[in-house]
């Protein structure tokens, strides 16, 4: 087995700006695995982003390294807790809170157009752009309060059934 001339590196930043790496991996695929399922604990700990580098094995200098994708952590606009990882390069964005999962995405049929979604109530809708697309999911949340619930509540509801 030959070793690997590029590897891939998950990490993430503490709010307080610690890095935690979370390994060295040969694809890409695994990877995003690695990264996916620790940004599941994000409401647990306080995290402001995380990135995905390809590094070039061997290769002196900054030239050597990559970054294949940066996310940010925000508020979730449905269910407010800090899970909401937001990736402007691509205009997506995902909850990783548990029964959550608010999600944005550029349209990959009509570019230019903004789809969003939640899960829960397989609400689905279109938006111009980004930040109409995040107002569309604070209504959400909006309801959901003015319904009298908080998310938690909601969850653990739906959780017990
Ligand atoms: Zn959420």
């Amino acid at each position: 087995m030959t070793a690997p001339s590029r590897v891939f590196v998950p990490s993430v930043t503490e709010e307080d700006g610690g890095a935690i790496g979370l390994g060295v991996f040969s694809s890409e695929e695994t990877a995003w695995k690695v990264l996916r399922r620790f940004l599941r604990k994000s409401h647990l700990m306080s995290l402001k982003r995380s990135d995905l580098v390809i590094w070039e094995v061997d290769q002196v200098g900054e030239d050597g390294m990559t970054v294949l994708t940066s996310m940010h952590c925000r508020d979730c606009p449905v269910c407010k807790r800090r899970t909401f990882w937001v990736d402007l390069d691509t205009f997506s964005a995902m909850c990783t809170g548990h029964s959550c999962e608010a999600w944005i995405e550029e349209s990959t049929i009509e570019p230019g157009i903004i789809d969003l979604g939640w899960p829960p109530t397989r609400f689905l809708k279109q938006a111009e752009n980004l930040e109409d697309a995040i107002s569309e999911l604070n209504k959400i949340g909006a309801q959901l309060e003015a319904a009298g619930r908080t998310p938690d509540t909601v969850f653990t509801s739906t959780l017990e059934e």
